[in-house]
């Protein structure tokens, strides 16, 4: 015979207005195997935790029902309550009584048998409740960063300055990321490259940090504490210990190509830096556009490098690294503009996006910093900015506001008063949204001192006629339509995700939204961790957002990372999945439902009728399982059950409910 006491609690008048606690607590107290049951004011409260233990010594319970809020609230609470006396924690069952019932009826009689009806359930399943245990797994003391944007930087470098090692995995050739592009950053207006290139170089002479750019996350195994990270070093046909990033290779190499970093508005080498104050400062060669790999001669990169650095025969590298944590910082991507037939992006080349913007105002930029039209390089008079290109626009682009345009725009527009003085700039626009701290007042300088002018309207055909841009549209606050004869526009582009998110996120296990922005444990409460635990978010790859909002992110993430390296071990949750190996059938279902790549096949030894034979069954990685319970829905041969919600549990809930 079991003995179950069950406590009901009011929780002040929260439950007690819509439930009859005592009746419910004399009614649970004539169920099969209750021992003992009473109800109380507040039993999450010390002396309410008190009348649990007393009662479990008193009536010698050997397990306990607590009917109040939501098991996500208190449920680590009276777990410990239980230890305290003397019971495991996981024969305790909690039925919310709150949230499922006081706060979402009105009727207190009905509230009352409701109430009932679910501690009637607790009672069932808490008879079939096992003793469980946590473990505990090793925490390995490194983490790794995806993506050297700012983001990535600032959690490398707070997570190296707690004294951690950490290494960065960037893509391209060299850390920075988007930030690298712009020009002055709003709302200071001070210089992005002067802010961003001594995090650069603190972060490449951090002695706990490891730059390892031109490489990619290939593949990620294992679980919190221990993954198993394999890089892929991408051939740079460079060698980075002989290179001393003099210059001459990409001086004489004859070979010219858009350069992606000034977004096709200037031009670098093949073999190539991004910018000159790329981190680190050493080329890689493009093999695309190599001659040498293109036509097996040239070579002059080769010849010409007085360290014999260049090397052709430089192949690609995987090397397999455990880590401890993972932040990913892999940031955004730009809307593509031409989806805008009728702005004519790429048909009329005075019509640019933001970043080339960017490119064209920056001293070291292809044009020197002076704002030059692309097609005749002349200075324009009359530039128009079109704010929320994709953005908030379900039909053609994405339904999300992108957070930074309004202030991007607003910084060009006072960019273009400034530089040419008899010009004219003018903005198309929704809204203006500018929520940071000094950002609503850059805006109205950039209106009351820069004169730049604001028109409330979406812009509907932007066409050439006599070399001018003719900008159509429609002045919703007049309600008159208005045509303005522009010699650029420029096109505030929306934020996106990085093209290959998806595919990164399957390979750590994460999940991403329908944007494919990687998605939050939590929206408000845990909003930079993610569901996959020991993996972490940072910036824009979980989001549009301005570069205070990405390195507040970033810092964020790594006092995560921190608090979990700080450990030697950490416990692990024992609700997990386990397989019935004398069921499993071995059809591996569960490991494509698994979302953690928890459930892997292993080879089993068995004797049947005299003879050993071998077959395949489920195997549970403990470590990476989540708890979730897709495999144990999905097992066609009932091999699988969650421990602490095995289907037996769950059936007698149901029928405590039913019969
Ligand atoms: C036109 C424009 C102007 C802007 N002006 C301002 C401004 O004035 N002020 C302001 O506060 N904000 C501004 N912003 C916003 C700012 O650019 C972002 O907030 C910031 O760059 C976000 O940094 P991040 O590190 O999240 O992403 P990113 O800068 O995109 O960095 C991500 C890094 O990850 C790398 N990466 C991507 N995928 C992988 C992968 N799979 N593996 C390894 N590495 C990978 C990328 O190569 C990149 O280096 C502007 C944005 C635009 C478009
Ligand atoms: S010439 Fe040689 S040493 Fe100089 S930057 Fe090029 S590869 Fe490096
Ligand atoms: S419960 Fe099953 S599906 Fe969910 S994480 Fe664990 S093994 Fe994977």
């Amino acid at each position: 015979m079991k003995r179950v006491g069950v406590f009901i609690c009011h929780c002040g008048t929260n439950i007690a207005q819509t439930v009859d606690c005592e009746k419910v607590a004399k009614m649970a107290g004539g169920l099969p195997q209750v021992a003992f049951s009473t109800d109380y004011k507040y039993m999450c409260s010390e002396p309410g935790q008190q009348v649990i233990i007393n009662a479990v010594k008193e009536h010698r319970l050997d397990r306990v029902v607590v009917a109040s809020c939501s098991p996500r609230m208190h449920e680590p609470t009276f777990r410990k309550t239980l230890e305290k006396a003397g019971l495991n924690p996981y024969l305790l069952e909690m039925a919310n009584i709150r949230e499922q019932c006081s706060w979402v009826h009105q009727d207190k009689e009905k509230g009352t048998a409701k109430a009932f009806d679910l501690v009637k359930m607790a009672v069932a399943k808490v008879l079939k409740n096992e003793p469980l245990s946590r473990s505990s797994i090793p925490i390995h003391k490194r983490a790794l960063v995806i993506g050297g944007g700012i983001a990535g930087i600032q959690a490398a470098l707070d997570i190296a300055d707690a004294g951690y090692v950490v290494d960065i995995v960037e893509k391209e050739p060299t850390i920075g990321g988007r930030m690298a592009q712009i020009d002055k950053t709003f709302p200071t207006m001070d210089c992005s490259a002067c802010i961003l290139t001594p995090k650069m170089v603190d972060a490449a002479s951090n002695p706990n940090i490891n730059l390892l750019t031109y490489c990619e996350v290939e593949k990620v195994d294992g679980y919190v504490g221990n993954f198993d990270v394999t890089i892929r070093h991408k051939a740079r046909s460079v060698d980075m210990n002989k290179c001393t990033g003099c210059g001459t290779c990409w001086e004489k190499c004859p070979t010219r190509v858009a350069s992606e970093f000034d977004m096709g508005l200037g031009t670098r080498k093949a073999i190539y830096t991004p910018f000159p104050q790329a981190v680190p400062n050493k080329p890689v060669i493009d093999r695309e556009n190599c001659l040498y790999f293109k036509t097996g001669k040239c070579g002059v990169c080769q010849k010409v490098c007085p360290t014999g650095a260049v090397d052709y025969t430089q192949e690609d590298r995987l090397e397999t690294v455990r880590y401890g944590a993972i932040v990913v910082a892999t940031g955004f991507d730009l809307f593509d503009e031409s989806v805008y037939g009728e702005y004519g992006y790429g048909r009329y080349p005075d019509i640019i996006s933001g970043l080339h913007f960017e490119r064209m105002i920056n001293a070291s930029g292809p044009t020197m910093g002076k704002i030059k039209r692309p097609s005749d390089h002349t200075e324009p008079k009359t530039v128009v900015f079109v704010k929320c290109v994709g953005s908030r626009d379900e039909a053609k682009g994405k339904p999300y506001c992108s957070k930074t345009c309004c202030m991007y725009t607003a910084k060009h527009a006072t960019l273009v008063r400034e530089k040419i003085k008899d010009s004219q700039a003018i903005v198309f626009y929704m809204d203006v949204r500018t929520p940071g701290k000094n950002y609503d007042e850059f805006y109205q300088r950039a209106v009351n001192e820069y004169g730049v002018q604001y028109v409330r309207g979406r812009v509907s055909k932007i066409y050439q006629s006599h070399g001018k841009l003719i900008v159509r549209g429609e002045d919703t606050l007049l309600g008159r339509p208005v045509e303005v004869e522009a010699d650029m526009v420029v096109l505030a582009t929306a934020m996106v995700a990085r093209g290959d998110a998806g595919e990164l996120a399957r390979k750590l296990g994460i999940s991403y939204d329908q944007h494919d922005f990687f998605t939050e444990a939590h929206p408000k409460l845990r909003p930079v961790e993610t569901h996959t635990a020991g993996v972490y978010l940072a910036g824009t790859c979980q989001g549009p957002k301005d570069i205070p909002d990405s390195v507040a992110q970033a810092s964020a993430a790594a006092a995560k990372v921190c608090a979990l390296l700080s450990r030697e071990e950490m416990p692990t949750e024992p609700v997990v999945s386990a397989v019935n190996e004398a069921v499993c059938s071995g059809c591996g279902l569960c490991i494509s439902i698994c979302p953690y790549k928890a459930i892997e096949l292993k080879t089993i030894s068995e004797r049947v009728h005299g003879k050993t034979r071998e077959r395949q069954v489920a195997s549970v990685n403990t470590g990476l399982c989540q708890g979730c319970g897709a495999c144990t829905v999905a097992c066609r041969s009932g091999a699988l059950n969650l421990k602490g919600f095995t289907n037996e549990q769950i059936l007698a809930e149901v029928d405590a409910l039913c019969l």
